[in-house]
Order: structure tokens, then C-alpha cells, then sequence
């Protein structure tokens, strides 16, 4: 059976799993005072986004507060990501 992921929406969970990784390793900062661990935990959300919010075309790595609508295009190779679709 195929099942079709729109790219938008997977682009979209990037987004807020990257959020929200910000926001716990903003609170092992805050509440432990573990600085290393904090930081380390920030990194790590930067590279998954880094790895994994980019153009489904041509794999640019796109800028995290570039936001994808019904026809936004890729700034590098300029075909539409949102009609992306992936077969599984
Ligand atoms: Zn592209």
C-alpha cells in the first residue's frame, strides 16, 4: 500500500521538534545550571535541523524561519517544496 507524506507537514514536525529541543535545553539551563549539557543539547537541535529541514529536490539546507506556504519555492533550485510528494 502507498502511503503519500506531504512535505510540508514533515517539514513542519522539523520545526516544532527543533522548537521544543530549544526550549528543554533553554531549561536544563535555567533550573540545573548545567551549561555544558544545555548547550550541547542545542547543538544537537541545530544539526537536526541542519540534517533534516531542507528542500526535498535538491537537499539545500534551508533557513529555519523560511517559511513553507502552498507555493513557497526552493531559493536554489526554485521548484515548489510543497507539492513534494513522497511515496512509502
Ligand atoms: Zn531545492
Amino acid at each position: 500500500m502507498k502511503r503519500k507524506i506531504k512535505i510540508k507537514n514533515q517539514l513542519f514536525i522539523v520545526k516544532v521538534m527543533f522548537y521544543l529541543l530549544i526550549v528543554i535545553a533553554a531549561s536544563i539551563v535555567t533550573w540545573t545550571k548545567h551549561y555544558a549539557e544545555g548547550a550541547s543539547l542545542a547543538i544537537l537541535s541545530f544539526l537536526f535541523l541542519l540534517f533534516l529541514y531542507k528542500c526535498p529536490y535538491c537537499g539545500y539546507s534551508l533557513d529555519f524561519r523560511f517559511r513553507i506556504k502552498k507555493e513557497t519555492p526552493c531559493p536554489m533550485c526554485g521548484k515548489v517544496i510543497s507539492s513534494y510528494e513522497k511515496n512509502e
